[in-house]
């Protein structure tokens, strides 16, 4: 495995992927990497205190002739809202910026899913799409979810950080895999949520993936770690093994959205 630290961005055939980050929080390692102990994480994963675990909330930005998309929105003040210890390391839109990106120059948003790490900044302070000309893709089955949150599913889910996408009738939502623009594809994965997708860019025989939750870091690449979060462990070990499959068979990249050190790898 290849691990790139360092790289704001990087070439896929025409395209050009950037990675940026939110601000980090801090979780149980054992909920991060379960069902480790914490005796068990801590020989690959860092401790930072009291068996915590830094989680950082990358996205990207997929740049081509036509489109500037951003992938996940990330935590934005949901940090707070969830009482999480933040990291002050990094602000999306600040990000953004110094990549060379107004907010308004991006034309497409597509969330993995409403979980409230990816969709922070989705919305503005006012109650409006924070991105104003962008239309939002998300999967059918994760709006309904998000809707109708259940005992389990309200520690993941943040109404206010998406309900204004449909006032606003920006949302695109889409049943299964789809083909938003030439050379980026959503592929419905389930397994974190019922809805969860993950993102593949492909241009001149280059390819990469963002996995979203299905692989939050490079350490969750292993069959017996997953997230205590997710509601399908099974789906999620099942797509897992098939994007590693894919990843090694068509060289694709792998880009991570809660990896502490790496944003991308290749297998
Ligand atoms: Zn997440």
């Amino acid at each position: 495995m290849k691990e790139y630290s360092k790289n704001t961005h990087i070439d896929i055939g025409r395209k050009r992927v950037y990675f940026l980050s939110d601000r980090s929080f801090y979780i149980d390692g054992s909920l991060f990497y379960t069902p480790l102990s914490r005796s068990d994480w801590r020989e690959f994963a860092e401790d930072a205190g009291d068996g915590m675990v830094l989680v950082r909330t990358r996205s990207i930005i997929i740049e081509s002739k036509k489109h500037n998309i951003l992938v996940d929105c990330g935590i934005g003040s949901s940090g707070e809202a969830m009482h999480h210890k933040l990291k002050d390391d990094n602000v999306l839109i600040d990000g953004m910026r110094a990549l060379g990106f107004e907010p308004s120059d991006i034309d497409m948003v597509m969330l993995t899913h409403l979980h409230y790490d990816h969709c922070g900044f989705a919305i503005d302070d006012d109650g409006n799409p924070a991105f104003e000309n962008a239309h939002y893709y998300v999967q059918r089955q994760e709006w309904d979810d998000a809707t109708n949150i259940n005992d389990l599913t309200e520690t993941s889910y943040l109404p206010e950080t998406y309900s204004g996408l449909m006032k606003a009738r920006v949302l695109k939502l889409v049943n299964g895999d789809y083909v938003p623009a030439l050379g980026i594809r959503l592929w419905l994965t389930g397994g974190h949520s019922a809805g969860h997708q993950t993102v593949l860019v492909k241009s001149k025989g280059q390819g990469l993936l963002f996995t979203g939750d299905i692989v939050p870091t490079r350490y969750h690449l292993r069959g017996d770690i997953h997230c205590a979060f997710d509601l399908f462990p099974l789906s999620v070990l099942t797509m897992k093994k098939q994007i590693i499959k894919l990843a090694k068979k068509h060289k694709w990249y792998l880009a991570f959205p809660h990896d502490p050190d790496v944003p991308y790898i290749k297998l």
